[in-house]
């Protein structure tokens, strides 16, 4: 299958324009159909370096206002109506055993959050789960990492101390913890907890870091360290967020990442355009990178995921509503997205490319007339309607159900 596109953003500073990409996909019907896409762009499926896919739910959990630690939160939040209406689905039960066949069906809700946003790949911060978890996924969940909540609360959820946990990661996996999330003593206090276990490594990806100092950045940005900002969840929480010109300024790899709904963006579409909206003087090439390349690295990711050639078996093929790639993100919504592949496998997108695979179309999920998605998300969605007895509606799915 050939597209011819406008443009493909191979990667923030190499654009082809005009150009034909082929599609390498094993399922591909034979003939190499070709379309004309002079008005879309091709770039690399996008990475979400921080999500709690159980946490999906929805509107943001809150009372209105902000916390000068997140700890606080933690608590408060079980009181909100959207963890209590969370709750009628499935109650935690603290064995964090999401593999349970209810809380997966919420997990799922939120891997299709990720997926209908253009992400193929999701870090889902929470204890290593069993391998089924990472199995049969419509997009990767990243499985290969080691953990820490936070230092301020342990490993509360399950897993290991801090010191273990990154001895598990070898110095190579991903070891991903909270860090600094607030602007009180407690949160102050995490960093120099970190260096002292000798824990600031390159393989370290530190989520939040809004109490770290310039000083303290500098020495992340030295120790090869990444960072994942999170500024609409910032924001919400704390009414603060991490010192993101000091980060650039001393070029620490920043990631970027949503965390879950319940306090940040709808999906990552929205945090690009929140952190852009906030942040207007960073270039947005940079801001991309954050859910590319930067992303492949402080995930340790395969060195073909964040980029692609004009030879393809992954690709993010969006309508062109803006003829600079980087400022075309600015307004894109879930339903621009046209095709998404992954592997060679079509994602999401309009059914005309899907005819051009060899598919299985029951495994699809067809919606307004010309769109499909892997998998049945619907489903979920009725099953939850009907055991709390009304439309619960999700921000993140591009899709009505009666
Ligand atoms: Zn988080």
């Amino acid at each position: 299958m050939n597209l011819l596109v406008d443009s493909c953003v191979c990667n923030s500073e190499k654009i082809l324009t005009n150009i034909n990409i082929r599609i390498n996909s094993p399922v591909l019907k034979q003939g190499g159909k070709h379309f004309d896409c002079k008005n879309s762009i091709a770039y690399p499926p996008f990475i979400n370096s921080h999500d709690h896919l159980i946490s999906n739910w929805y509107p943001k959990a809150g009372f209105g206002h902000t916390y000068t630690n997140v700890n606080a939160w933690v608590e408060d939040m079980k009181k909100t109506e959207s963890f209590l209406e969370r709750n009628k689905i499935w109650i935690n039960d603290g064995s964090f055993d999401l593999t349970d066949p209810t809380a997966y069906q919420i997990v799922l809700l939120g891997i299709y959050k990720n997926l209908f946003s253009g992400c193929t790949i999701v870090q889902d911060h929470i204890p290593r789960q069993k391998p089924k978890y990472y199995q049969n996924t419509p997009i990767e969940v990243l499985k290969e990492y080691t953990q820490l909540h936070s230092l301020s609360l342990g490993n509360w959820w399950g897993g290991e101390n801090a010191q273990t946990e990154y001895k598990k990661s070898g110095g190579k996996l991903p070891f991903i913890i909270h860090l600094g999330e607030g602007t009180d003593k407690t949160a102050a206090e995490c960093f120099p907890k970190l260096k002292k276990l000798d824990l600031l490594k390159p393989n370290t990806l530190l989520i939040h870091g809004i109490a770290l100092t310039r000083d303290q950045i500098k020495e992340c940005a030295q120790a090869g360290a990444s960072i994942c900002w999170c500024p609409n969840s910032n924001f919400y929480l704390i009414g603060k967020t991490l010192d993101i010109d000091a980060c650039l300024e001393y070029k620490v790899n920043v990631v970027l990442g949503t965390d879950s709904t319940m306090s940040g963006s709808v999906n990552l579409l929205e945090e690009f355009q929140f952190a852009h909206e906030k942040f207007p003087d960073i270039p947005l090439k940079q801001i991309f990178n954050m859910i590319t390349i930067n992303a492949v690295k402080a995930l340790k990711l395969a060195p073909d995921c964040g980029t692609i050639e004009k030879e393809t078996s992954n690709l993010l093929l969006i309508r062109k509503n803006k003829k600079d790639p980087f400022e075309n993100l600015l307004s894109t919504k879930m339903e621009d997205i046209e095709l998404l592949i992954h592997k060679g496998s079509p994602i999401y997108g309009n059914t005309n490319f899907l005819k051009q695979f060899d598919v299985d179309h029951n495994n699809y999920f067809f919606f307004r007339n010309d769109k499909f998605v892997l998998g049945h998300p619907e489903k979920i969605v009725a099953s939850f309607n009907k055991q709390l007895g009304y439309k619960k509606p999700f921000p993140y799915l591009p899709f009505n159900i009666n």
